[in-house]
């Protein structure tokens, strides 16, 4: 496990689940996927971390000849919560491909009574108590909500509703998880 630490706060985190900065031209830019090349700096992947970089002067000053920021204050939440919707539905991608996600109550209840043993249940922003209420009793899990409706999960589908998924255990489930996660951190509001 490699770790960095923030340059705001100071605290530590593992590198993968970090923002990487990166100096290219004179300016500071947010590093989404972690391959650009340079010296880098890291922030939490927290609104008080990120937003609290525009205002640590070691940020800047940690590298030469970069004075300003890649993506202006007031433009860096829309910025993550973008890009964390790419992720997102690019691990949703995969994850339905590999087979490790199951979407609906009636399949998901299915698998569950045949053993089946799942790591995450997320539901729709929207989805009814009745149904997380009884998914989480058959699975055993605790849910998580999103913020994305029902009608919003169904187009990363075949474009009808989408309640609930499930995710068998894998890294790409992990990460699909971490990339939901932000976005739901960085969203207020159901979309
Ligand atoms: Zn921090």
């Amino acid at each position: 496990m490699t770790e960095r630490s923030c340059v705001f706060c100071g605290g530590r985190g593992e590198k993968e689940e970090l923002l990487r900065w990166v100096v290219a031209g004179n300016a500071l830019f947010p590093d989404w996927t972690q391959k650009l090349e340079g010296r880098a700096i890291y922030t939490h992947f927290d609104m008080k971390c990120v937003c609290g970089i525009y205002g640590a002067k070691k940020a800047l000053s940690a590298f030469e000849k970069c004075d300003s920021f890649g993506v202006p204050q007031e433009k860096i939440l829309d910025f993550v919560r973008t890009q964390a919707e790419k992720s997102s539905d690019y691990y949703f991608a995969i994850c339905r491909r590999s087979g490790v996600l199951l979407k609906g109550q009636n399949l998901i209840a299915d698998e569950a009574d045949k053993g089946t043993s799942f790591d995450s249940l997320v539901f729709a922003s929207d989805a009814s108590a009745k149904t997380v209420r009884e998914l989480e009793k058959k699975t055993g899990l605790q849910g998580v909500k999103t913020v994305f409706s029902k009608k919003r999960l169904g187009e990363e589908f075949d474009g009808r509703d989408v309640s609930v998924f499930a995710l068998k255990p894998s890294k790409q489930s992990g990460k699909l998880m971490f990339y939901m996660n932000l976005l739901n951190n960085f969203t207020s509001g159901d979309i």
